[in-house]
């Protein structure tokens, strides 16, 4: 331990050269009906950094959900699913979330870090391939090496590159990929994905956490976006902490998919239950997100957003579909020079470096919500397109 620490000392020095290093940010209190922060030391900013993209986790239904369930079951569930933790909350939980994803059943898992460790180490193993886009959040890889498999990667969002990749010989037997892409805000091509993977046989995986409640006339996401169900994507995995503003995850399909994870997915055998309150508060997420308008919001709020940006120039990357609105810097130093001009007006964006995102391509990842104001949104454009034309005239521009 005594000659590590100088390795440590060494590596937090050179992340903290190379504006690298990390912090944290306390938040004191949050406004119940506005997108106000008030940070611990006091300081007040406009929340564009959360992927609360419903406003749906400071609602009040769901924290007197939480309230009444906490009350009647008790604060934790006390154990894994398999051993006595699995209760009636989690199960009804799991049954809506079936119904709403048009799939035959659904597995809760506590986060989707967990859910995506679970779907690649169970599906696939030693001696097989899978394939994952070179842009997939952190959770699938990592789940790939769990597998033990051999990761193969492709191009981002390049179907014909993943077509090629999985016509080799010997093919890999899953193929993942975010539905939206958490720091790029921009779609997979699933259709061309799902035939290039039904014409392999290969398990299509697709992790629909920043799409499930926002895209699709009725917010079943990405696939619903395309038109598509669980014959082209088997597995579909969602998490609950974004749109449905509370947290956890869960894994929906066959009914022969999910008693195999429960069977074999160590990150749902060997972990506590999520706690019946956030199980009932979900269900009331899912519900206020399928009726009071808040997708309709939001995406005539991305609208107004992308049209201010477009008429002020500013270096916009993603889709015009999605919450996520990064806006690119290039270098760390640039991006985190304008998160901390953006910080003195009075506005919440963070600065996503890497190894997050490739080096040279470092962005404000700027998310909106149904719950911010037209007002709000049009000053953080003007507060944007001031710290754009400042950082661009003082920060150096492409070292990561
Ligand atoms: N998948 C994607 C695409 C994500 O962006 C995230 C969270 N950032 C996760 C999975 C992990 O979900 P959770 O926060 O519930 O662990």
């Amino acid at each position: 331990m005594k000659r590590a620490a100088p390795a440590l000392e060494a590596e937090l020095a050179r992340l903290a050269r190379l504006q690298l290093r990390r912090q944290r940010r306390t938040v004191a209190a949050r406004a119940a009906d506005s997108r106000l922060v008030v940070l611990a030391g006091g300081r007040e900013l406009i929340d564009f950094a959360s992927n609360d993209y419903l406003g749906l986790a400071r609602h009040p239904a769901l924290a007197a959900a939480m309230g009444a369930c906490a009350a009647r079951d008790g604060a934790g569930s006390g154990a894994a699913h398999l051993v006595s933790g699995h209760n009636a909350e989690h199960a009804r939980l799991e049954e809506e979330l079936a119904a709403f994803t048009r799939r035959e059943r659904a597995l809760l898992f506590s986060t989707g870090y967990m859910a995506n460790l679970a779907v690649l180490a169970a599906l696939a193993g030693r001696g097989e391939r899978v394939l994952l886009d070179k842009l997939c959040h952190a959770s699938l890889i990592d789940g790939a090496r769990l597998s033990g498999a051999r990761l193969l990667r492709y191009p981002h969002a390049d179907a014909a590159a993943a077509a090629r990749r999985l016509g080799e010989s010997p093919a890999p037997v899953l193929i993942a990929t975010d539905g939206v892409f958490s720091m790029d805000g921009d779609l997979a091509p699933l259709p061309e994905l799902a035939r290039a993977a039904a014409a392999q046989g290969a398990w299509l995986v697709v992790d629909d956490a920043h799409g499930l409640g926002v895209l699709g006339a009725s917010g079943r996401g990405t696939l619903e976006h395309f038109g598509m169900g669980p014959a082209e994507v088997p597995v579909l995995v969602g998490t609950i902490g974004k749109a449905f503003g509370t947290f956890g995850a869960f894994v929906a399909g066959r009914h022969d998919l999910i008693e195999f994870l429960i069977q074999k997915a160590r990150t749902y055998i060997y972990t506590t239950a999520l706690p019946p309150p956030v199980a009932a508060a979900t269900r009331r997420a899912l519900e206020l997100a399928q009726r009071d308008g808040r997708r309709e919001r939001l995406g005539s709020l991305i609208a107004r957003f992308r049209a201010h940006a477009a008429a002020l120039e500013l270096p916009l990357a993603g889709g015009e579909l999605t919450p996520i609105q990064p806006v690119l810097f290039g270098s760390a130093a640039a991006a985190l020079a304008a998160q901390q001009q953006l910080e003195e007006r009075g506005f919440w964006v963070v600065a996503i470096r890497p190894p997050t995102v490739p080096p040279g391509s470092a962005r404000l990842r700027v998310t909106l919500s149904a719950a911010h104001t037209e007002a709000q949104i049009d000053a953080l454009i003007e507060a944007l397109a001031r710290t754009c034309a400042t950082v661009r005239a003082t920060a150096p521009a492409a070292a990561p």
